[in-house]
């Protein structure tokens, strides 16, 4: 929003400072905006962002569809962050995006469907994505880490070719800093009965909404455009926080691109 006061923004969407830092804040307002003259002056699509105001939702997406997929979410202190779990059915070999708060809902899939968790692949490493890492290392102290922190061991580094397969599926990484340095979107491929690939992308992007790029909005969304909305429209997007999506949706809906 360089350039363009809050005041003239509030003035042009019809609302108060204060109503305008509620929507900024949550995404929704009771009072009706003027979405056509608010949308040019902060670089949005005014159709889109109308939607968004309204309260659009991606539809309610049924996991059953890939064989093995869970969703785990963990909360502290009001903030819910989702990690995901993988395996292959026949070889029972895990692997993790992400550990969220707390490693306890991950350890207790593991043992109750008798998996091998083989691998921990890290969106990025803000803590609400990372606490509960030493508690899942001491609980399976082979596991294979997969970072794009600069900080990491070089074993732990991913390249940019890399390809894990975990029983039958496939397992690829493409970069999306931006919100953070170290971001990465892993894909997974070769589901049984032909589902669609997952994108699970960390914080880069949300239904509608994106995570907080500070210092790197432009690289954040033109490493979006190029390494997630390229992919095929039914991919299924996995992220950290908020509603499961699909890049078509996205890119239907998306106020930004
Ligand atoms: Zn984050």
């Amino acid at each position: 929003m360089a350039g363009v006061s809050a005041e003239a923004l509030a003035k042009a969407a019809g609302l108060s400072g204060a109503e305008l830092a509620a929507l900024e804040d949550s995404g929704n307002v009771t009072k009706k905006i003027n979405f056509a003259a608010l949308a040019p002056l902060v670089g949005l699509d005014a159709r889109k962002l109308e939607r968004i105001g309204r309260g659009w939702l991606p539809s309610e997406k049924n996991l059953n569809a890939w064989r093995e997929l869970r969703q785990l979410s963990t909360k502290e202190r009001g903030n819910e962050v989702h990690c995901y779990l993988i395996w292959d059915d026949t070889t029972r070999e895990a692997a993790v995006f992400d550990t969220g708060w707390t490693a306890g809902p991950i350890l207790e899939q593991v043992g109750k469907n008798q998996l091998r968790l083989k691998h921990l692949f890290i969106t990025h490493t803000h803590p609400d994505h990372i606490a509960g890492m030493r508690e899942i290392q001491n609980s399976v102290p082979q596991l294979q880490i997969h970072t794009d922190a600069k900080s990491a061991r070089p074993e732990q580094r991913n390249r940019r070719m890399d390809s894990v397969q975990l029983g039958g599926l496939r397992i690829m990484n493409r970069d999306t800093p931006g919100h953070a340095e170290d971001g990465v979107t892993y894909l997974i491929d070769h589901w049984p009965d032909k589902a669609p690939p997952v994108a699970i992308v960390g914080d880069a992007i949300f239904a509608g909404s994106m995570g907080g790029a500070a210092q790197a909005g432009t690289l954040a969304k033109q490493k979006i455009q190029a390494q997630i909305l390229t992919l095929p429209p039914d991919t299924l997007i996995c992220p950290g926080h908020g509603p499961l999506t699909t890049v078509g949706e996205e890119k239907q809906n998306h106020p930004f691109f």
